[in-house]
């Protein structure tokens, strides 16, 4: 049983914990390791090395720090197979799931190696008779970021590389639940010739998170998880005076038009719905089939929900792996007898599916005729339940997203390029997919949505990550 520990100041230091969070491998419901719960103190000791190390690390020249980027990129491909197979055993999700976001993880990395490019300023001469003006982008100090349970190793990727190559020092606090994939990850930084105190990782829950946001040492705070923490995160780090950026929780549309080429279309919508369990922030919730493509677009769900080979993500064919937890399983299968209480007609019930006996497995079910008071039309389930709420036209769609607070991601399957337009124009949701499932922006462009999904303003990755990690200095300069 491996008990972790965090890693402060390039040592690895035991946690001052009193409690411990056992991590499970979801497939087969085992303790695999155990998350200490650490503390205020263990925060602050990581914020002091970070703190230590900003002067040093700030002054390195941005080539400098983008070699130890490309180093890390290296080593992430050499271990990409390793590393994939983590993920799989402490979240559950299939080993090409794993795959895919381990992609994603390393292509923020590669991102970040053009960081001497993205942090150019920019100036003008004579603004006035012999003044001049420039712009620099310097690191703004000790950076931190929370992380959730669903994407243990990209999520973070999302924020340390960019932090790091701008200049920052940076703390990162993983999900108390997959902690496995960062201890692995930070083992690999330290191969990568970055100065003790740079990258640091406090494992632990609530009071690290709060910790963070509190500490007067930690300049920003990324956080992605839940709404109800991400708006308490936001409000809190914001208060004490940090920059901060606060992902929250989503409840996707997908719209289906009459005019869908359904045979292209609902194999990509099925894999938005149940890939990763259903627990994507980008996943879709809610299904609208417009008008008469409704009996086609449900009966090709439940027909795809049936069929999925559910099982332990490790293993070859299997569709869908395990939820991350117990407790998850048991809030899923809520959230089932919910919908059939509140009226819903429960047309794929994965309650009766064989499944495997350990481990947190859910069956795939389908909800017909959703309606937006009922709990399953409105909460974000985050589990392998699709619902489907059919519609008359494009309008009632657009009322319908209109009305619900979260607006992460949302998608339209047409063949019409005035209604994908009009969709893409009228969203609430700020990632739009056309005949995409999954509308997820690469790691060169912003990610993060809007509404309840989003609290701050500069979004992940991309050009954004180069503004968010650093503060524009302006010098009017004039020579006697
Ligand atoms: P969560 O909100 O429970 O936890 C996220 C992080 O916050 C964890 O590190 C956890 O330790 C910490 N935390 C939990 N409760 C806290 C509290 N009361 N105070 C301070 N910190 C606290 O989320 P989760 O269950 O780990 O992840 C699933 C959620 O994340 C879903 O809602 C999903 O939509 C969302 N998510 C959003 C995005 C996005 O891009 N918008 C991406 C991934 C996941």
């Amino acid at each position: 049983m491996e008990l972790l520990s965090n890693y402060i100041g390039g040592r690895w230091t035991p946690a001052s914990a009193t409690e411990w969070l056992d991590v499970h491998n979801p497939a087969r419901g085992e303790v695999i390791a155990r998350t200490p719960m650490s503390s205020a103190m263990n925060v602050d000791a990581a914020v002091q090395a970070a703190a230590a190390a900003f002067p040093g690390w700030s002054e390195t020249p941005p080539v400098v720090r983008a070699r130890t980027m490309f180093a890390f990129k290296q080593r992430l491909e050499d271990h990409f197979e390793e590393l994939a197979r983590l993920v799989t055993t402490e979240h559950g999700k299939t080993l090409d799931e794993s795959r895919g976001s381990l992609r994603r993880a390393i292509e923020c990395v590669e991102v970040a190696c053009g960081g001497p490019s993205m942090l150019m300023g920019y100036g003008l001469e004579n603004i006035a008779a012999n003044i001049d003006c420039t712009v620099m982008k310097q690191p703004i100090g000790v950076c931190a970021a929370i992380a959730p349970f669903n994407f243990p190793a990209m999520v973070p990727l999302w924020f340390l590389p960019f932090a790091v190559v701008c200049g920052n020092t940076f703390v990162l606090k993983p999900s108390e639940q997959v902690p496995l994939s960062m201890q692995r990850m930070f083992r690999l930084l330290e191969e990568c010739d970055l100065p003790p105190g740079v990258v640091n990782l406090v494992n632990g829950g609530k009071d690290v998170a709060e910790a963070i946001c509190d500490h007067p040492g930690i300049k920003a705070v990324s956080f992605v998880g839940s709404t109800t923490v991400a708006r308490h995160i936001y409000q809190r780090a914001t208060h004490a005076g940090k920059r901060v950026q606060a992902l929250g929780g989503a409840k996707n549309f997908i719209v289906v038009m009459p005019d869908a080429d359904l045979d292209r279309a609902m194999p990509i919508i099925s894999e938005s719905f149940f890939g990763c369990a259903g627990e994507r922030c980008l996943a879709g919730s809610i299904l609208v089939p417009v008008g008469p493509s409704h009996p086609d677009v449900r009966d090709r769900l439940v027909a795809t929900a049936e069929s999925l080979k559910v099982g332990d993500g490790l293993e070859p064919g299997i569709d869908m792996g395990p939820v991350i937890s117990a407790r998850h399983r048991n809030r899923v299968l809520g959230y089932v007898e919910a919908g059939v209480r509140e009226g819903a007609t429960l047309v794929a019930d994965g309650r009766k599916r064989s499944l495997p006996k350990s481990g947190f497995f859910v069956g795939p079910s389908v909800f017909d005729q959703v309606s937006a008071s009922m709990s399953i039309g409105h909460e974000e389930i985050f589990g392998p339940v699709a619902t489907v709420a059919p519609v008359k036209d494009l309008d009632e769609a657009f009322r319908m997203m209109y009305a619900h607070p979260n607006a992460n991601a949302t998608s339209i399957f047409t063949s019409s390029g005035k209604a994908a337009r009009e969709f893409a124009h009228r969203a609430t949701a700020s990632m739009v997919g056309v005949n995409i499932g999954v509308a997820a922006p690469m790691s060169y462009f912003p990610f993060g949505g809007a509404r309840d999904s989003f609290f701050g303003d500069l979004k992940v990755h991309g050009r954004d990550a180069f503004e968010f990690y650093t503060d524009k200095k302006v010098t009017i300069s004039r020579w006697f």
